[in-house]
């Protein structure tokens, strides 16, 4: 995380001479990025972090310059430090901060590329306390250990959370389930990265002959210990946000208005369920997706082998009339998986129904068991049965195929409106 470029150094220390000291207004987007920051780390109780943070900003401690594209930050230059007598500075990519940060959208306003910033930061600040911090694995070592602490310390934040949602009303409780989503997937994608990472600079050291890489080899870091419990929690929020509407029947109505008013289709389409996670675990695991009516195909890879299924179903009609039984059939086939049981795929079925506009999503059908299968192994069919519900003006409603047990979801939904 902290390696020294001689972009770096050389920028530094022109920051040093007093000419380029008054130089003019920080943009205000690093204000931003700060400020997104410790907000982020305060979510995951690190606060005392987060104030040191905003009062190492204001003080010039903590600065934004030009670092090569692949470098997050980079602190304790000690040379720097003995140059300018001032104590360690910490400089952040200002480029990728504003991407990342400061000018950062999403659909619903959780920015999942924060939790690394503030990894990012916690890395870092090890290094401000080393007194003569240089590439070597006595300085390296605690700044990743304390990576890995803060990876199990945040995943405990996260798991009280999720503990705290299940006692929690709506639309509080799918506020929490949809960040947590969000954070304890970015979670896991950190810890296979950065177990990547500490793996990568001790061969690389190793391949050039250095005798002491930066890390410890001796020392288990513990990222690829703590992600498969992030994964657990994941599939814990995943479930419970399945079954935070009031779970469905799918009963006929009890006095269906027949005849008096009929959905129709306003719409259909196929979309990622996880969008920000998808660019990343997309080059990281050869994951992809298409889809249209009637057929999702999906694939990633697992070690060497690789996993391709298909989930496919009959259409629904464009019109549904109150109280009609609607059958749709789901079947999920392995279309091209290398090896026997490599991967699995799978889907379900779903119905939610809106009774007002800007109302809140209600399950009609929903929590019924998925269907599965894995590599090389036969493919599998499940029906699905539901009436549709009573239909009055502004109602909407919609019948989901949902493609699950991959990282990334993805569905494809179908909006009905009523007339
Ligand atoms: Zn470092």
């Amino acid at each position: 995380m902290a390696r020294v470029s001689p972009t770096l150094l050389s920028l530094a220390l022109l920051c040093a001479l007093p000419s380029l000291a008054a130089a003019d207004q920080p943009d205000p987007r690093e204000r931003t990025c700060i400020d997104r920051i410790a907000g982020m780390l305060v979510r995951v109780g690190e606060d005392k972090l987060a104030s040191r943070l905003k009062r190492d900003f204001s003080k010039g401690r903590v600065q934004f310059g030009k670092l090569d594209p692949g470098e997050t930050a980079a602190a304790g230059k000690d040379f720097l430090d003995r140059l300018t007598r001032k104590p360690n500075v910490m400089t952040l990519n200002r480029e990728k901060a504003f991407q990342q940060v400061a000018d950062y959208r999403s659909a619903s306003g959780v920015n999942p590329l924060l939790l690394g910033w503030a990894a990012t930061i916690a890395h870092e600040y090890v290094h401000m306390d080393q007194v003569n911090p240089t590439e070597t694995a006595k300085h390296e070592t605690p700044a990743w250990l304390e990576s890995a602490d803060a990876m199990r310390r945040w995943l405990g934040v996260f798991h009280r959370d999720f503990e705290r949602a299940r006692g929690m009303k709506e639309p509080e409780r799918s506020r929490l389930l949809a960040e947590l989503e969000t954070y304890v997937g970015e979670l896991s994608l950190l810890c296979g990265a950065m177990a990547a990472d500490v793996r990568k600079l001790i061969e690389h050291r190793n391949a050039l002959g250095v005798r002491s890489p930066k890390v410890d080899p001796s020392k288990n870091y513990g990222f690829a210990q703590t992600k498969p419990h992030a994964d657990n929690l994941l599939r814990n929020i995943r479930a419970l946000r399945r079954t935070t509407a009031k779970p469905g029947t799918g009963q006929p109505p009890a006095t269906p208005a027949k005849g008096r008013f009929v959905w129709r289709r306003q719409s259909a389409g196929y979309a990622m369920i996880y969008p920000d996670a998808v660019a990343k675990y997309k080059a990281e695991n050869g994951f992809f997706s298409t889809g249209a009516e009637g057929i999702v195909q999906f694939g990633y890879r697992v070690g060497n082998e690789q996993a391709k299924f298909a989930l496919t179903w009959n259409p629904v009609p464009d019109t549904l009339t109150p109280g009609q039984s609607i059958r749709m059939t789901v079947k999920v086939s392995d279309i091209g998986c290398t090896a026997e049981n490599v991967g699995a795929g799978g889907g379900g079925c779903e119905v939610w129904i809106q009774r007002s506009p800007d109302g809140p999503w209600e399950g009609w059908f929903i929590n019924q068991p998925g269907v599965e299968t894995k590599g090389r192994q036969a493919p599998q069919s499940r029906d699905y049965v539901f009436a549709v519900p009573e239909a009055k003006p502004g109602m909407r409603l919609i019948v989901k195929t949902t493609v699950f047990d991959t990282l990334i979801g993805s569905e494809f939904v179908v909006v009905y409106g009523c007339e």
